[in-house]
C-alpha cells in the first residue's frame, strides 16, 4: 500500500499546490511531502461532512458499529505497517508503536459496541395521558484536532465515539505527524465508510487551519487534544457560536511513593508512567514525591533502572527511549533542566541536553523545589524530578499544588490510605499501585486546567450527542 500524502475530502484524495515536509524525529530525514490544505479545501471538507450527516445519522446504530468493528480489524491486521509508520513520523520505539496501534483499535472496537447502546429514557409523566421520552441525537459535523504524541490513538478515541453517535467529521492531525491520520483515512475508505463521513485535512499551520475549521458554521462540536494554551484559545473561539467543546489538555502528574509501598511495584510503575513515549505523554509522571522513609532506597533503585534504558532510533532492536519530537522540545528540555540546576537541583543521572540532537538521554534530578519551572510545567521528555514529603498530608498538598488535574499516581499497601488519598487528590484519573491508567473502557479526562469532558468508556459518546426530550399528550 502506498503512503497516503494528500488530503482526504468527500471520499477522494485531493492534492494541492502547497506541500509540507514530514521529518523523522531521529535524524530529521524527510519522509514525506504532504498536501498543505488551503482554507478552501478545509471549507470543502466541512461541506462534505455537512452533506454526509443526514444519511449517516439515520443509518442504524448497529450498522455504524459494524463498520467501526471492521475498521478496528483492518487496523489490527495492518499492525506492523502502521507501527513502522508511527515510529518513522513520531520516533517512538516500534514495540510501543505497535502497542499504540492496538490501543487505538481498541477504541474502535469499544465504540462499535456502544453504537448499539445509545439509549434514551422514559420519565414518569406529571399528567394523565402524557408521555415524557428522551432520545440521544448526534450533535452534527465535528472538528477533531489531534496532537503528535499518539497519532492513531488520539484520533480513534474521538473518531470512534463520533461515528458511533452518528456524527460526521473533519480531522486535522498535528503538522509533525499527519501520516497516521491519512493511513487511517485509507482504511476508512477501504471498509466502506461513506464519502464525506470522515475527512482529513493535513496542514503545516495548525493555528490557521484549526481556526478555519473551528470557525465553520456547519461544525457543531470541536474535540481537541493538545496543550492547555491552545485549548484555551479554542474554548474562546467556540463561544460566539456556542459550539460544544471537549478538551483533553496537558497534565502535570504527581507520582507519590509512600513509606509502606511495594517498592518493586512502584519502580515498575514509575518506569512506565515516566518513560512511555519518551516521556511525551499527557499522563506522564511529571513530579515524583517520595515519603521520607523510602526516599533514598527508591531513588537509588530508580537511578539504577534509568541507567539501563537504551536510547536511540525507535526502529533499532532493544531501544526503550526514542528521540523527542523536534528542535523546540530539545530547547525546552535544555531550558527546564538548566534552570533547575542553576536553582540548586542535583543531577543524579544524565546531563542537560546539549547541541541539537533529538536523542535526549534520561535525566534524574533530586532536590527539586516548587518554585522551579520544571516542577510547575509539563516536562514532556525523559526527565525525572524528585522531592521528598514529610508525611501523607504533605504528599497530598504537594501533589495538588498545580493547575493541572489529569492524572495522579500513588503507591501504598494500606487499604484505608488508598481510599483516603484517592479522595483527596485533585485529578480526573487516579492510578493506585498502577502506572498505566489508559484503557478504552474507562473515562479518560481531567479537571482544573487539564480539560473538559471525557473520552473512551460509555461516557465518551455523551459528548457527541444532544438530549432531546419529548412531551406527548393523547
Ligand atoms: P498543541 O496544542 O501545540 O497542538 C495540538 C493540535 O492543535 C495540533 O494539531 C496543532 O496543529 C493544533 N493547533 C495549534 N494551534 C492551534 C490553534 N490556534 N487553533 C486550533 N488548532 C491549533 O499540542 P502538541 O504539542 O501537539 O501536543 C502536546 C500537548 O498535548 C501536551 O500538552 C499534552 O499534554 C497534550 N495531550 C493531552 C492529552 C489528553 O488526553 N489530555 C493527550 C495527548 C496530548
Amino acid at each position: 500500500m502506498a503512503l497516503a500524502r494528500t488530503a482526504y475530502v468527500d471520499g477522494r484524495w485531493v492534492d494541492q499546490a502547497q506541500h509540507f515536509e514530514v521529518r523523522d524525529p531521529f535524524d530529521r530525514a524527510v519522509i514525506a511531502e504532504v498536501t498543505d490544505s488551503s482554507d478552501e479545501l478545509v471549507d470543502a471538507a466541512v461541506d462534505a461532512a455537512a452533506r454526509a450527516f443526514p444519511a449517516w445519522r439515520t443509518r442504524p446504530g448497529p450498522e455504524r458499529g459494524k463498520l467501526l468493528g471492521q475498521l478496528a480489524q483492518r487496523m489490527l491486521a495492518d499492525e506492523r505497517r502502521l507501527a513502522e509508520l508511527c515510529t518513522r513520523e513520531n520516533g517512538k520505539p516500534t514495540a510501543e508503536a505497535a502497542a499504540e496501534v492496538r490501543y487505538a483499535a481498541s477504541f474502535l472496537t469499544w465504540f462499535a459496541g456502544e453504537a448499539e447502546r445509545i439509549y434514551g429514557e422514559t420519565i414518569p409523566a406529571t399528567h394523565p395521558g402524557q408521555r415524557l421520552t428522551v432520545v440521544r441525537e448526534p450533535v452534527g459535523p465535528c472538528a477533531l484536532i489531534t496532537p503528535w504524541n499518539f497519532p492513531y490513538a488520539m484520533l480513534t478515541r474521538k473518531l470512534g465515539a463520533a461515528l458511533a453517535a452518528g456524527c460526521t467529521l473533519v480531522a486535522k492531525p498535528a503538522e509533525q505527524t499527519p501520516l497516521g491520520a491519512l493511513a487511517l483515512a485509507e482504511l476508512c475508505h477501504e471498509v466502506g465508510i461513506p464519502a464525506g463521513v470522515v475527512n482529513v485535512v493535513p496542514s503545516a499551520d495548525g493555528a490557521r487551519t484549526g481556526s478555519r475549521l473551528i470557525g465553520a458554521p456547519q461544525i457543531r462540536k470541536v474535540s481537541f487534544t493538545g496543550s492547555t494554551a491552545v485549548g484555551r484559545l479554542i474554548l474562546r473561539s467556540c463561544a460566539d457560536d456556542i459550539k460544544r467543546v471537549s478538551l483533553e489538555l496537558g497534565g502535570n502528574a504527581p507520582f507519590v511513593v509512600f513509606g509502606d509501598a511495594d517498592l518493586e511495584a512502584a519502580l515498575r510503575g514509575a518506569m512506565v508512567a515516566k518513560f512511555r513515549n519518551t516521556g511525551q505523554s499527557c499522563v506522564a509522571a511529571n513530579r515524583f514525591i517520595l515519603e521520607a522513609p523510602i526516599a533514598d532506597a527508591f531513588t537509588q533503585a530508580l537511578v539504577a533502572a534509568v541507567g539501563k534504558l537504551k536510547v536511540g532510533r525507535g526502529s533499532d532492536d532493544g531501544v526503550d527511549v526514542g528521540p523527542v519530537i523536534d528542535d523546540a522540545s530539545v530547547a525546552k528540555l535544555g531550558k527546564l533542566v538548566g534552570d533547575a540546576i542553576a536553582r540548586g537541583a542535583r543531577l543524579l543521572h544524565g546531563a542537560p541536553p546539549a547541541g541539537t540532537s533529538h536523542v535526549v538521554a534520561p535525566i534524574v534530578l533530586a532536590g527539586v523545589t516548587p518554585d522551579m519551572a520544571i516542577w510547575r510545567e509539563e516536562i514532556f521528555g525523559p526527565v525525572v524530578t524528585l522531592r521528598t514529603a514529610a508525611d501523607e498530608a504533605d504528599a497530598i498538598a504537594q501533589a495538588n499544588d498545580t493547575d493541572a488535574g489529569l492524572v495522579a499516581y500513588f503507591y501504598t499497601r494500606d487499604g484505608a490510605r488508598q481510599a483516603r488519598v484517592a479522595e483527596a487528590l485533585e485529578a480526573g484519573m487516579i492510578g493506585i499501585n498502577e502506572g498505566l491508567v489508559s484503557t478504552a473502557q474507562a473515562p479518560f479526562g481531567g479537571v482544573k486546567h487539564s480539560g473538559l469532558g471525557r473520552e473512551g468508556s460509555r461516557h465518551g459518546i455523551e459528548d457527541y450527542t444532544n438530549l432531546k426530550y419529548m412531551a406527548t399528550r393523547g
